[in-house]
């Protein structure tokens, strides 16, 4: 159903949790109490040397790095980022992304942030897909923090799959040059929020990450939806 549909039908008949399916008696919430209070939150953002932070060790410096929830196959969130990705359910990055920036807020761990840059789709996919999923998540985090979105700076130029026979440092190289920056004068000396929805290997972010830091001064933090330790 197209989104203005799906909107206009919601007006009228109740939502379902996202997850179990029962009816929610509170619209705009996208989940029952029940499935909510079950997710697998991480609470990384008032934690330092977490998994996800210890994961970039000798890889790019990070000066704070965290997730809303642990990333489980077959779980409630991976059923809602797909939801998210391919049902357009864009409104549920908001809502994440609200969630994490309230809880990055409690900590003093990731003060200071001037951009936000979400971790970019090749246009084309972009287009397929009809939106970039990180993009919702990453306003609301700025949104939040009073930092500006940029999702100009970082670009993705190349659109294939990585080739997994080659070594880990190989394909580390392929991939950083999927990845261009783009009028990014702005963020020398700045603290950026690099923003993605799911980190599993890692190697995205790395690639991003290490162009990011091409620039003079560049401080690193991570913020993701789900990881998968
Ligand atoms: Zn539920």
């Amino acid at each position: 159903m197209p989104n203005i549909l799906r909107n206009i039908f919601d007006l009228f008949f109740p939502e379902e949790c996202l997850n179990c399916g029962s009816l929610l008696e509170v619209q705009g919430k996208f989940l029952c109490i029940f499935c909510l209070s079950e997710l697998p939150l991480t609470h990384y953002s008032r934690q330092p040397k977490n998994q996800l932070e210890m994961a970039f060790i000798g890889r790019i410096p990070l000066k704070a790095a965290t997730s809303l929830f642990y990333f489980e196959r077959k779980g409630a969130v991976q059923k809602l980022i797909h939801q998210l990705k391919y049902q357009g359910k864009s409104d549920l990055g908001i809502f994440f992304g609200l969630w994490l920036a309230r809880e990055m807020e409690q900590s003093n761990r990731f003060e200071g942030i001037d951009f936000v840059i979400p971790v970019p789709m090749h246009p084309k996919k972009e287009k397929e897909r009809g939106y970039n999923q990180v993009i919702g998540f990453a306003s609301a985090i700025a949104k939040e923090l009073q930092a500006e979105l940029r999702p100009d700076v970082l670009l993705k130029v190349n659109n294939r799959k990585t080739q997994t026979s080659k070594n880990r440092f190989d394909r580390l190289k392929i991939l950083e040059n999927d990845y261009k920056l783009h009028s990014s004068d702005q963020i020398k000396n700045a603290h950026i929020l690099l923003v993605d929805d799911i980190i599993t290997s890692g190697a995205t972010i790395e690639a991003c990450g290490i162009q990011l830091m091409k620039h003079n001064g560049v401080q690193l933090s991570l913020a993701s939806m789900a990881f998968t330790p």
